[in-house]
This record gives C-alpha cells, sequence and structure tokens, in this order.
C-alpha cells in the first residue's frame, strides 16, 4: 500500500480515487469520514488520503493523476523532476522520495 495523494478537499480526492478506479487501479481512501468531524481543524494528519493497494500500480496511478494534478491545482508549487542517484529513475519534483526503490531525495538535483 503507498498513500499517493492527499488534500483537505475530500471532492478532489474523490475524483481521483474515480480516475484510478476507472483504470482498473485498486485504491483506496483514507480518513475519509474523520475530515469532517474536524472541518475547520486543518491538520494534515486528518485529511483524506488516496492509497494505492498494489504498489505495482503506484506508477501507473502517478501517470493518470499528474496531467490532473496540473489541471487541478494551479496555484501549487511546480518541483522540477529529479534523477534518483541509485537507479537514476526520474521522478515527480513533488516527491522527496523515489517511487522505484525508495531512495530519499538529497538536495536539490538539476535534471
Ligand atoms: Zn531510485
Amino acid at each position: 500500500m503507498k498513500e499517493i495523494f492527499s488534500d483537505p478537499d475530500y471532492t478532489r480526492v474523490g475524483y481521483f480515487e474515480s480516475v484510478l478506479k476507472e483504470a482498473g487501479i485498486r485504491c483506496y481512501i483514507q480518513n475519509a469520514y474523520s475530515h469532517n468531524l474536524l472541518t475547520g481543524i486543518p491538520s494534515h494528519l486528518f485529511f483524506p488520503k488516496l492509497c494505492i493497494i498494489d504498489d505495482e500500480d503506484y506508477q501507473a496511478a502517478l501517470d493518470l493523476l499528474n496531467p490532473l494534478y496540473e489541471k487541478e491545482i494551479p496555484g501549487a508549487v511546480q518541483r522540477a523532476d529529479w534523477a534518483c542517484p541509485n537507479c537514476q529513475e526520474s521522478v515527480p519534483g513533488e516527491f522527496d522520495q523515489c517511487w522505484k526503490c525508495d531512495t530519499i531525495r538529497l538536495g536539490d538535483q538539476a535534471t
């Protein structure tokens, strides 16, 4: 299981979940109800989280959701993709960990 997306806006998380399910990727939302109980108290701990059940689906899910991030979150800070020093895989800028080998990002590396 891997968390792929977290947002205070449950509608958006639910939308991304439906996108993945349509593509046949098994996923579920954590904290689906706790946020409603805590309306007005923005705590990252209680944001609804979209989680991928099968780790091998993670990259496919990213490929599906990344274009949507740009549409859905126009104000999001765009970070450059980075190259993993361990496996040389290209990792989207918003991740601080390599999706493939879990290497932690070290500083800002130009790609
Ligand atoms: Zn890697």
